[in-house]
């Protein structure tokens, strides 16, 4: 993903959580605070709908009051008492009656909700004293002999156990008439004031029955609620005013028509005078009023249900605003960070380009590098290194340019990638006239294999030696050295070239010198020295001292010449590989015995005894024999040059506990001085001093000595203490007897 998109995620992801995060917390808080203002909202509405329906309780209680205050009440008792007359004014029982009917009659009239007004008396079974029945035709007061006993009532009980002064609302129930439920079956609710004689004895009560479901209804039309509002009593009665303005059926406890709403049942089990139900779709405000200080149960509930949608409207509202805000926002952010996200990589767009379109090393001219922010930390820091880059390849390139060695590169398939000026002057041909072209344009031999196979000479022997061509088509030998460089995952092969044309000639020119010495110097050589012996051993003790002295003097000479001669020739053969070995198993105890024996007269000479030691009875090695000679030859004559007349030499053959065979040669002579020791085995390699000088010799035996060791698979060492002497040892393999080794 480029870094631009990058940074347009990155904002729309900040802004997409910030939105989420503030909006839902928001939300939340908001939603808490607006359910409980709603809540308060709702518990306000519900207390005052409550009061008005108190209201008409109050109303029921305050016209009872007023009616046990009128005369008639008192003037009934007094009368009744009074054997039908009144003591006080002389009214008979039946004046009064018809004005205390008078009285109810004129307040059916102005109550709507009372059908029934009543005086009863507590004596003769609870007989009714004054009715006045609200009926469909008017209002009547029912005559004597329709009056009834209503002792066994439950509200006649109530009202005998009701204190003076005090008013008592019997249940709501059905209307009886004659111990029977009234067919039109009002729900009724009835309040019952006590009334006392002067004397303070229980006389009566006044029983006003009022229409419960009528007086709940005007109450309602009165207010008409904005809400779904119910009203009930303690007895589970309720009825529901709907929010669109229709009042349901009163609902009796005993008879409920369809299953009452769930907060009826909570209602009746509470003592809390004010509280919430809540529903999954709405919530409840409850209210309750004690309508009766002298019963504590019963009471009148108001409910008012609202849907908790509607509750919380406004919380949806800013829950709704706050989701567009939000998607406002992120949308914003996005165009905002895209525009920004632009703005901050096109400089580092320009960078790329321009650091991509650059060439090769050189200086990059519209890199940034006046910006002060991060973008001109980078330019400058990437031109601070591509000057360092420059300026490596540079030397690397005069180092290449400036090497003796030709020079080049080539990809996995051979074709040139860099060519250096050496090459240029090897091949003839300019760098641009190559770069691009198969090597085998230079070297027609060269086998191309591929990446696996790489760039190298075709042939396998003298891998180094392939011919060059040149630009004039002239063909020259060249020494090549090829390698397979891995750079990442690319492979390159790199050639070093060097004319050998000269080192060729000289070789042949050496060929030749080394011919004409072997024909033209050592065969004459051979014969001088055969005819000076011959002539030495003629003269025998007769010629004169002086031409005998003459005669040896030449005789050695040659001799030393003929061992210059050889020597060099054998170097020349080991370095060009041309030393033949007759390999074959010998037993080296016999072969070595033979040698002393035969270089007897040699350490003689030099007033050596040479002396054989041998710690082993046979021990077979695989050698040449004639080249095992000449290397123990060597040996014993250094060991006799290098002793003191008189002195021993002591010529050992040994088997070493790895089982090699060891050969050693020790002698009591000089030593070999301390600082020629590591220059002892290299060619005309001769310790400084006359004594040396005066011994003779070349310099090269031990130098040949030691190559024809090794190619016996052997190895040559020594041990020297000047002037105490010198043990050099052949340890060469053992062998099991006549096994040829190939
Ligand atoms: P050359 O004996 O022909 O000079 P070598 O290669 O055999 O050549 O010996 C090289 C030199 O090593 C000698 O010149 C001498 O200085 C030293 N050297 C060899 N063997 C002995 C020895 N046994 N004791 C002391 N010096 C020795």
């Amino acid at each position: 993903m480029s870094l631009k998109n990058k940074i347009v995620m990155l904002a729309c992801i900040c802004a997409l959580m910030s939105a989420l995060l503030v909006g839902g917390i928001s939300y939340y808080r908001i939603e808490a605070i607006v359910l409980d203002a709603s809540v308060e909202t709702l518990a306000g509405e519900t207390r005052l709908l409550a009061q008005r329906f108190k209201f008409s309780y109050d109303q029921l209680k305050s016209d009872v009051q007023v009616l046990s205050q009128t005369p008639p009440i008192q003037g009934i008792a007094r009368s009744t008492r009074n054997d039908g007359i009144d003591p006080q004014d002389g009214s008979s029982t039946r004046i009064w009656r018809d004005r205390l009917a008078t009285i109810f009659s004129s307040m059916l009239a102005t109550r709507q909700d009372y059908f029934q007004i009543r005086y009863i008396g507590v004596g003769d079974g609870g007989r009714e004293l004054v009715r006045t029945n609200r009926t469909a035709s008017g209002i009547e007061i029912v005559a004597d002999g329709e009056l009834q006993q209503k002792g066994n009532e439950p509200y006649f009980q109530g009202g005998l156990e009701t204190l003076q002064n005090s008013v008592r609302f019997s249940e709501v129930s059905y209307n009886k008439e004659r111990g029977t439920l009234d067919s039109t079956l009002v729900p009724t609710a009835r309040v019952v004031m006590p009334v006392f004689d002067e004397e303070g004895t229980i006389f009566g009560m006044i029983v006003i029955n009022a229409h419960y479901s009528e007086m709940l209804r005007r109450a309602f039309e009165e207010i008409s609620p904005k809400e779904n509002t119910f009203v009930l009593n303690n007895s589970g009665d309720y009825m529901e005013y709907t929010s669109n303005g229709t009042i349901g059926r009163f609902q009796f406890h005993d008879d409920y028509s369809a299953p009452p709403p769930l907060f009826v049942d909570k209602v009746l089990h509470t003592d809390l005078d004010e509280e919430t139900f809540s529903s999954g779709s709405d919530v409840s405000y409850f209210v309750r009023l004690n309508i009766d200080p002298d019963n504590p149960d019963a009471f009148l509930g108001v409910v008012v249900r609202v849907p908790y949608q509607e509750l919380m409207r406004s919380t949806f509202q800013a829950r709704r605003d706050s989701l567009v805000g939000g998607g406002l926002l992120v949308l914003g952010c996005f165009a905002g960070s895209l525009v920004m996200a632009r703005r901050f990589t096109a400089p580092l767009n320009k960078l790329t380009a321009e650091i991509k379109h650059s060439q090769g090393h050189k200086k990059l001219e519209n890199l940034p590098l006046k910006r002060g922010d991060e973008i001109g930390d980078l330019a400058r820091a990437f031109d601070q290194k591509t000057r360092e880059l420059a300026a490596n390849e540079a030397k690397l390139t005069a180092i290449v340019d400036n090497t003796v060695d030709g020079l080049f590169t080539t990809d996995a398939n051979g074709t040139i990638e860099t060519f250096n000026r050496a090459c240029e002057g090897i091949f003839g041909y300019r760098a641009e006239d190559v770069i691009g072209r198969k090597v085998t344009l230079l070297m027609p031999a060269l086998y191309l294999g591929g990446p696996e196979g790489g760039v190298r000479p075709a042939q396998t022997k003298a891998e180094r030696d392939v011919e060059g061509c040149r630009k004039d088509a002239s063909v020259f030998p060249l020494d090549l050295s090829m390698s397979k460089i891995n750079i990442g995952d690319r492979i390159i092969h790199s050639g070093i070239v060097r004319d050998i044309s000269e080192r060729k000639r000289m070789e042949i020119m050496k060929d030749e010198f080394i011919s004409t010495v072997n024909h033209e110097l050592r065969t004459p050589l051979t014969s001088i020295q055969g005819s000076l012996g011959l002539l030495l051993a003629l003269s025998g003790d007769k010629g004169d001292d002086k031409t005998r002295k003459l005669l040896k003097l030449s005789y050695d000479s040659c001799q030393r010449l003929s061992r210059l001669v050889n020597d060099i020739l054998d170097m020349e053969k080991i370095a060009a590989g041309k030393l033949d070995y007759q390999l074959e198993v010998v037993e080296v105890c016999q072969l070595v015995a033979d040698i002393v024996e035969r270089q007897q007269s040699f350490s003689e000479k030099y007033g050596v005894d040479c002396v054989l030691r041998f710690d082993v009875a046979e021990a077979y090695v695989n050698l040449d024999q004639d080249r095992f000679d000449q290397a123990l030859v060597n040996l014993l004559s250094n060991a006799a040059k290098f002793s003191e007349p008189g002195e021993r030499v002591v010529v050992r053959v040994a088997m070493n506990p790895n089982s090699d065979v060891a050969v050693s040669v020790c002698d009591c002579g000089s030593g070999i001085p301390e600082a020629f020791r590591t220059k002892i085995f290299g060619k005309f390699a001769q310790a400084d001093g006359s004594a040396t000088r005066m011994k003779g010799g070349s310099g090269l035996g031990l130098n040949i000595t030691k190559k024809i060791i090794e190619a016996f698979d052997g190895t040559v060492t020594f041990q020297s203490e000047e002037g105490v002497g010198s043990t050099f040892t052949f340890t060469l393999p053992a062998c099991p007897p006549n096994k040829m080794r190939a």
